[in-house]
């Protein structure tokens, strides 16, 4: 395994092993809260983090952004069951974001001129923030991926006038559909933000079914909430987003679910936690007291048994403003994909913590790059981040991608050994039509495609 997988900076190394005997040390003081009435099974909130003066936070206070989507709930649950508190986050404001785009226009700002100082992001919108890419006069603002937030939860629907044209997760008996349609008003797509997570799952739907995204439909941004009404009125054939919205077309019988992503790429990575890098390095307790809290609030999100309480909590005014039996069903895995098909697997299901391939929290930087090759093969970036075995994009994830950070609050914060990942690689991923991304041979990856839009 290469050095950019398998070894942490040094920088990082020191510091991790610094703060391992710290942590172990602190562990035997803290592993069992002398706090009377206080067990270790009752709820956390009231119990010690506090107590801990050496992983007090600088700051209480923080602004973080979110968009009304499944991915959300880590950030909503830790701030409603009290864990961002548990570990001294006692002022964390949860902002609500009309766009991506507003979230990025915020989060330029930063709290102190209104905006937000990190909050939830499709990837590599971190990176490409970071590189000046997405920002207002191309300013670089430099940005941290602390922790991904989710896995599955995400789908694309399709209107109801294409019901039994043969649009499903496989494309090959809707190619002449999408050929004739061409010629007349092309198949409309939509995202919530370009050259992220939502555009490159309907890209690599429709290009793996033989499909040119570029060529032979039309895709453009709408935001995830006006994706309903754009549908209803018929200005759209297919979205793809997060949980409630391809679910919500199906029970409001407005159109169908061709496939989940968790079809697409099982247990792929989704949306992440992330901030600026100067708030982060000014308050590196109080970013490892968020991730602290989120992990806790991750773990809770787990529990199938507290899922019928998240989706209340999520489906309230404040957050989502929709009937929680939206969220309950899919949640537990239950997807009626308003075609006749239904999906009941639990491991089709959102999940926050952990997976089948291990941990969800843990922001792996080999997913990280797929992010960035997937840009470079729809010439969203140019080619020589991937040049020399991507050197560019591994220098930009070295730099944005801040594993050392979680690794860190999850020891201060006794996560079990096992559930440490031991490296920044999960390896080789697999997607539903057999493609094999190997984050050591990213070219190779490439060269396999046969829809793309860079020459190797
Ligand atoms: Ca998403």
């Amino acid at each position: 395994m290469s050095d950019f997988f398998q070894q942490f900076s040094r920088r990082k190394f020191l510091l991790t092993a610094g703060l391992s005997a710290t942590a172990a040390l602190l562990k035997g003081c803290l592993g069992n809260p002398p706090e009377p009435g206080n067990s270790q099974t009752q709820s956390t909130v009231r119990s010690v983090a506090n107590t801990n003066p050496e992983q007090a936070p600088e700051t209480t206070k923080v602004k973080l952004g979110y968009i009304p989507i499944v991915e959300a709930a880590p950030l909503i649950i830790a701030k409603e069951k009290g864990f961002f508190a548990k570990y001294g986050m006692t002022d964390v404001e949860l902002s609500k974001q009309a766009s991506w785009g507003s979230a990025r226009d915020n989060v330029e700002i930063g709290s102190a001129g209104g905006g937000i100082d990190g909050g939830q992001w499709q990837m590599p919108m971190p990176h490409l923030i970071t590189e000046g890419l997405i920002t207002k006069g191309n300013q670089k603002i430099p940005m941290y991926v602390l922790c991904q937030l989710i896995t599955h939860g995400n789908g694309i629907a399709i209107a109801n006038k294409h019901q039994g044209k043969g649009i499903s997760l496989r494309l090959a008996a809707a190619k002449s559909l999408f050929t004739q349609l061409k010629s007349t008003t092309p198949f409309t797509a939509a995202f919530t933000f370009p050259h992220v997570n939502q555009d490159l799952w309907i890209r690599y739907w429709l290009a793996a079914g033989g499909i040119d995204p570029d060529k032979d439909v039309k895709l453009l941004t709408v935001p995830s909430a006006q994706t309903v009404a754009n549908m209803k009125t018929g200005t759209m054939d297919a979205f793809s987003t997060g949980d409630p919205w391809p679910y919500r077309i199906v029970k409001d019988k407005i159109g169908f679910m061709a496939a989940l992503t968790a079809e697409i790429w099982k247990n792929h990575p989704e949306e992440y936690f992330a901030m600026r890098a100067d708030w982060v390095d000014k308050h590196p307790k109080a970013t490892k007291a968020l991730l602290k809290g989120i992990m806790e609030a991750q773990q809770w999100l787990d529990n199938f048994d507290n899922r019928k309480q998240a989706a209340e909590i999520l489906g309230a005014r404040n957050y989502f403003n929709l009937p929680a039996q939206i969220l309950a069903e899919p949640y537990q895995g239950k997807y009626d994909m308003g075609d006749g098909r239904t999906i009941d697997d639990k491991s089709m299901a959102a999940y926050y913590w952990k997976d089948e391939k291990g941990s969800v929290s843990y922001p792996y930087k080999s997913h990280d790059l797929w992010f960035i090759v997937e840009n470079v093969r729809w010439g969203f970036l140019p080619q020589d981040y991937i040049a020399n075995n991507a050197a560019k994009a591994k220098e930009l994830i070295n730099k944005v991608n801040r594993e050392d950070l979680w690794r860190e609050a999850a020891k201060e914060a006794g996560i079990a050994t096992a559930d440490i990942p031991t490296s920044t690689s999960r390896g080789i991923e697999e997607f539903f039509d057999g493609t094999k991304f190997n984050p050591e041979k990213p070219e190779e990856y490439l060269r396999s495609l046969k829809i793309k839009r860079v020459s190797l």
